[in-house]
């Protein structure tokens, strides 16, 4: 298959929300925010209710020592 036709086959989208790790960032309904499935790098996010944090540290910590209310039913 000639290069041309192999490239239109295989688009490189670049509207594609692709993780620093180089995983495609997946939209994640509980946390809101588009999640690496790969490493959990949230896009746009420092820390997240889910636990995760940039920081390594827990996110929903972090987010109560932000003043931030968490919903107990979660
Ligand atoms: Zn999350
Ligand atoms: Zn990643």
């Amino acid at each position: 298959m000639p290069e041309e036709l192999h490239e239109a086959y295989h688009p490189t989208n670049r509207e594609e929300k692709r993780c620093e790790c180089g995983e495609i960032f997946v939209f994640s309904r509980s946390c809101g925010a588009d999640v690496c499935p790969s490493c959990d790098n949230h896009r746009g996010f420092a820390r997240c209710f889910c636990g995760w944090s940039l920081s390594g540290r827990d996110g929903r910590v972090e987010l109560e020592e932000m003043g931030e209310t968490i919903d107990p039913d979660d």
